[in-house]
């Protein structure tokens, strides 16, 4: 259809309306540049001057001190798994320490095994992956190469509220995939803070990793040169070619974030609403829907939840299609919906969704 809906996918995730707009607007000609961006050489210096641009919206967003790289990469978030302890354990006798809270966690464990030590200090696998650990529920070593978590598990649905308790010699590394530039947070408490891109910040095609400057040259082994962090952030994430419009259009966002949004806590209030719309419903028909994650942690980014049956869930992703409430299945991996309302969503999005599920709780219940 050519018509656009309240798109809950969980990424690729809606975008911005107006930023769509100047993309299309820009496309054939940027203003000024005589070809589209696409194609341009990202040697250009009306491409670097938008890569300067995107890196300046997103500090200024974020306070990003100068302490601290912005690079843009490949690869995805999954690269990072493994660029990680590729540069912070591999070739030492450093653990890389992990608190598992979900798929992504779990995953980014498995691939960090094969660059070097290992060691997962809280796993909520028990719990189905529902929670995340309180303080005293782990300990990290004073001599851990790192600690590493996911703020945001996107299948699950389940958030930390704050950062873990990590000692002050051992650099904090998450994961923010799915909930980058969602709310404010303060990047001095990180060592590597990352995120693809294709959830909240833009399309697919970049990631962003936030680095402190004194990790950005830890490598001690011998490693393939795109994985070393002191390549991409002594070329100013020009040591290949970057993924040019992803970071064109991630620009663009970062700069609605600033200037129609308002900045961080007024996104962060925005999120909050519209998640508890969603959270509301589930817990005023208790009986008929099933959160999963328990209050404390549940994501302002990905509302999880079941029916009743299998039969119900079917149902229910049908007729919400045709209310033009799209993308609602849940990971194939754990089933149930899932709701993404990242931050491109509308609050008429959550409102629209939160009115189909009160009227199906109390037709099918
Ligand atoms: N981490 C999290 C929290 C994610 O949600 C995702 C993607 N859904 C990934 C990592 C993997 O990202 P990518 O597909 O860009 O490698």
């Amino acid at each position: 259809t050519a018509q656009r809906v309240f798109n809950f996918s969980a990424g690729p995730a809606a975008m911005p309306l107006s930023v769509l707009q100047q993309l299309q607007e820009e496309m054939l000609c940027l203003p000024g540049a005589g070809c589209s961006l696409m194609e341009m050489s990202h040697r250009d210096q009306a491409f670097v001057d938008i890569l300067h641009d995107a890196e300046n919206n997103i500090r200024s967003l974020l306070n990003i001190s100068d302490d601290y790289a912005v690079l843009f990469l490949q690869g995805g978030a999954t690269l990072q798994f493994s660029m990680i302890p590729a540069n912070l354990i591999r070739g030492t006798e450093k653990t890389g320490q992990y608190l598992v809270t979900g798929s992504w966690g779990k995953k980014a464990v498995g691939e960090a095994k094969k660059e070097g030590n290992v060691e997962v200090i809280y796993d909520a696998k028990e719990s189905n992956y529902n929670h995340v650990p309180a303080a005293g529920d782990y300990k990290v070593r004073d001599d851990a190469g790192y600690l590493y978590y996911c703020s945001n598990e996107t299948i699950q649905g389940v958030q930390f509220q704050s950062e873990p308790e990590c000692p002050a010699g051992v650099p904090l590394v998450c994961d923010a995939s799915s909930d980058f530039l969602s709310r404010p947070l303060d990047v001095n408490k990180y060592g590597i803070l990352y995120a693809c891109a294709q959830k909240n910040a833009g399309p697919a095609g970049v990631t962003v990793v936030i680095i402190r400057r004194d990790l950005v040259d830890s490598a001690k082994a011998e490693l393939p040169g795109y994985l070393n962090y002191k390549n991409h952030a002594e070329a100013d994430s020009e040591w290949n070619t970057p993924p040019t419009f992803a970071i064109y259009a991630l620009g663009k966002v970062a700069r609605w974030l600033a200037n129609d949004i308002g900045g961080l806590d007024a996104m962060a209030k925005l999120n909050e609403q519209k998640s508890q719309l969603l959270y509301d419903v589930i817990d005023s028909h208790s009986e008929f829907y099933q959160g999963h994650a328990v209050d404390c942690c549940r994501s302002k980014m990905n509302v999880t939840f079941n029916l009743p049956s299998d039969e119900l869930l079917k149902k229910f992703v049908s007729e919400a299609q045709t209310h033009d409430l799209a993308s609602l299945k849940g990971h194939r991996s754990v089933g149930g919906i899932r709701a993404s309302v990242y931050n491109a969503m509308p609050i008429e999005g959550a409102e629209t969704l939160a009115k189909f599920m009160t009227d199906f709780a109390k037709k099918n219940g």
